[in-house]
């Protein structure tokens, strides 16, 4: 599982690392990054993360 996020359209909201904060992290310009590659047993979180967003720029690919 690979997991992207397309930063130029990132808001900063934070709801990706609440709801898996072991795959996303706020970084110091106050965007979303990838912090650590999700392992198999991150998926569903990363999937919900990826549905939870506002504006859709997690890319989950398997
Ligand atoms: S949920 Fe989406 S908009 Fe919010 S911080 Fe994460 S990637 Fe950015």
């Amino acid at each position: 599982m690979k997991v992207k996020i397309d930063r130029d359209g990132c808001i900063g909201c934070g709801l990706c690392t609440e709801i898996c904060p072991d795959v996303f992290e706020i970084a110091e310009d106050g965007l979303a990054s990838v912090a650590h590659e999700p392992a198999r047993t991150d998926a569903a979180k990363v999937h919900e993360a990826a549905e939870s967003c506002p504006v859709e720029v997690i890319e989950v690919e398997e």
